[in-house]
């Protein structure tokens, strides 16, 4: 109980506190990462379903400490978020994702939308929209080519969230709200939105292996069709997942079916291929 953990001297207490260092490393760790070089960025393609022709990518962090080894952005992204370090890496990636666009397109690589993970806090953090107007002069990367993925929580402060979408819209850049269906939405302000994009979590398309009618899945496809939205469906693992996606209208995805994040370098590779097999 929480009582005995105040003792500090139960088993469960030193298990907690373990957990406790863990956290203060990475914390600590975080601090030094991006001067260091540590973060690197991996793509996974953006498929159309069925033909599987790849039309775009989203770039996903990666971070290798030379000491801790290779740690997940499952576990040092709420870190980061925690500690406010997240603005800071949060513009690396936006910065390193249109500069590693940009240099594709200059290779002759077919032009690809790059999607870029942005944390709400990021989002909201009075620089934001200073920040990727900067990135995108700097880096010379046309604003269509760059969609920005949010989740959800953005609703919760709408008035504010609102006018920091319009302006990104006013830009060029495309909205995408993430793991959509798990969060905090409100429909009727969803509809108010300059949103292009709904992705539909992992978990809905899990679903689907157990009943192919879900209605969770066929209610959300049929909203984002009917708010003109694009409807991405992510973590597509097999075949029949996306054959069931594809019956209910949701014509693009990404999974482990075509391609997991890949490095830079094996991303072009995929560019070359036409169409993933
Ligand atoms: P997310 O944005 O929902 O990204 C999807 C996650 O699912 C990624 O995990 C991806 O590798 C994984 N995934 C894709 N397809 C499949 C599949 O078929 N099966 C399975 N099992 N997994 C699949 P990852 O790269 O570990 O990222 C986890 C989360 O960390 C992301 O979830 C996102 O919330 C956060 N994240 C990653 N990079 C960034 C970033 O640059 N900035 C911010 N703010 N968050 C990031
Ligand atoms: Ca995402
Ligand atoms: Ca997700
Ligand atoms: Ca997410």
């Amino acid at each position: 109980s929480k009582e005995n953990g105040k003792n500090g001297y139960s088993f469960f207490n030193v298990e907690l506190s373990q957990e406790k260092i863990r956290k203060m490393t990475i914390e600590n760790a975080l601090k030094k990462a991006v001067q260091k070089n540590q973060f690197i960025l991996y793509y996974q393609p953006k498929v159309v379903l069925g033909t599987r022709k790849i039309i775009g990518m989203e770039a996903l962090l990666r971070w290798q400490h030379p000491e801790l080894g290779w740690i997940s952005p499952v576990e040092f992204i709420p870190v980061a978020e925690e500690t406010g370090q997240i603005v800071a890496i949060g513009e690396w990636v936006l910065e390193e994702a249109c500069r590693q666009n940009k240099q594709w397109q200059d290779a002759g690589y077919p032009p690809l939308s790059v999607s870029v993970n942005v944390s709400v806090l990021q989002f909201k953090h009075g620089k934001f929209l200073d920040t990727v107007e900067q990135v995108l002069k700097k880096t010379g990367l046309d604003t269509r080519y760059l969609e920005l993925e949010i989740t959800e929580s953005i609703m919760q402060n709408i008035k504010e969230s609102k006018r920091i979408l319009i302006s990104l819209q006013q830009m060029g850049i495309k909205i995408s709200i993430d793991d959509f269906g798990t969060g905090y939405s409100s429909l009727n302000v969803l509809q108010k939105l300059p949103i292009d994009t709904l992705k539909i979590d992992k978990s809905f398309v899990d679903e689907l292996d157990i009943d192919a009618m879900n209605p969770m899945v066929k209610a959300i496809i049929d909203l984002g069709l009917n708010l003109d939205m694009i409807l991405v469906a992510e973590g597509i693992e097999s075949e029949n997942q996306m054959k069931v996606l594809i019956e209910h209208g949701c014509t693009i995805g990404q999974g482990y079916l075509f391609s997991k994040p890949v490095t830079p370098e094996d991303f072009e590779e995929l560019m070359k291929i036409p169409e993933l097999m």
